[in-house]
């Protein structure tokens, strides 16, 4: 973004927002605009780096999960900020951060904004502005600084999913869907019933999530189909599928049964993180895509130590 020499100090700044992400350490996986970067090559041309061209609101899933999305000096040239910010939260493990950055502040920013509004279609958003854009996107403001000539804005997709401190619990019986999570997406689903959960489900953001399951497979079964598995939870109204508008709450457990169908047991699951809001896709293609990229989320952050505690929930292992 800017001619040699460098502006005095730009180069401190810039120091100062790569530190403003902690726990970025060497096997971090960051995400950032390619102009720091030179020619791109669909093979990629350094093997610590992939380069790919387009727009950030199409960047595929498949190039996440990242633990850290950088926008420095170009989020006011982006077509949609909200967007912009959602496709980016979508493409960050639990827990990541988004920087929003600009080493030369805020109004100095404005001033190419003012000069080139087509190229430069947004200023950078004060802070209640970035609340506005962030209320219905699973990302925290953590901090926001808007110095003369620092403008640095951290965001977080949060980490672990706690209601007043504790994780969510949900209990039912496995109902018949609609059919479609195995034969159509090559996931099965089990669905809880959810007329019970309602008090439960109320308020609670549309959207997949992660966390620990356990099936009462029966004293017929396998005894590790009874015991507590890794698992996928979409609550939400399918909308990029044409059923009914009723939430429900489909379970994909990453574990093989050796019953194929066990609709009519119990089914018990604790949840440990949010992976992204309920969203419309283009295409079935699209959506599968995308739910075979959260069950590689939640597979990945189920390995780490702090979900290990909902492993061991109380309910789990009264029912053991
Ligand atoms: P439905 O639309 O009736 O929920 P799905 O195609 O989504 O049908 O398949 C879900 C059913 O598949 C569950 O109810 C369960 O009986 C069975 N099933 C087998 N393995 C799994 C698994 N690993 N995770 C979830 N459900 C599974
Ligand atoms: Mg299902």
């Amino acid at each position: 973004m800017f001619s040699a020499p460098l502006p005095p100090d730009v180069s401190k700044r810039l120091q100062r927002i790569v530190d403003s992400v902690p726990d970025l350490g060497p096997e971090s996986r960051v995400m950032d605009a390619r102009e720091q970067y030179g020619t791109s090559s669909s093979l990629g041309n350094d093997p610590g780096m992939r380069t790919w061209v387009g727009d950030v609101e199409s960047v595929p899933a498949y190039q996440g999960p990242f633990d850290a999305a950088f926008f420095n000096a170009v989020f006011g040239n982006v077509y949609d900020q909200r967007e912009t910010l959602l496709r980016a939260a979508l493409l960050l493990r639990p827990g990541g951060h988004i920087v929003v950055s600009h080493p030369e502040g805020k109004a100095w920013h404005e001033r190419l904004h003012a000069e080139d509004p087509e190229m430069v279609p947004h200023v950078l958003p004060d802070e209640p502005e970035l609340q506005r854009l962030t209320a219905d996107l699973p990302l925290r403001i953590r901090s926001f600084q808007n110095n003369r000539n620092l403008y640095l804005a951290l965001l977080q997709v949060p980490p672990a999913y706690l209601i007043q401190g504790r994780p969510l619990e949900l209990e039912g019986e496995v109902v018949a869907g609609f059919g479609r999570g195995s034969s159509k997406m090559g996931v099965p689903t089990a669905n809880i019933a959810p007329g019970p959960l309602a008090a439960k489900l109320e308020g609670l953001p549309l959207g997949v999530y992660f966390g620990w399951a356990q099936l009462d497979a029966g004293t017929d079964e396998p005894e590790e189909d009874s015991e507590v598995h890794k698992m996928a939870m979409n609550i939400g109204r399918r909308p990029s599928i044409e059923d009914g508008t009723d939430v429900t709450v489909e379970v994909h457990i990453l574990h093989s049964f050796a019953a194929a169908d066990f609709r009519s047991k119990r089914l018990r699951v604790v949840v440990g993180g949010f992976i992204r809001p309920e969203m419309r896709f283009g295409s079935l293609d699209e959506l599968i895509a995308r739910i075979k990229a959260d069950v590689g989320i939640a597979k990945a952050q189920l390995d780490l130590p702090e979900h290990q505690l909902c492993k061991a929930h109380e309910m789990f292992v009264r029912n053991r």
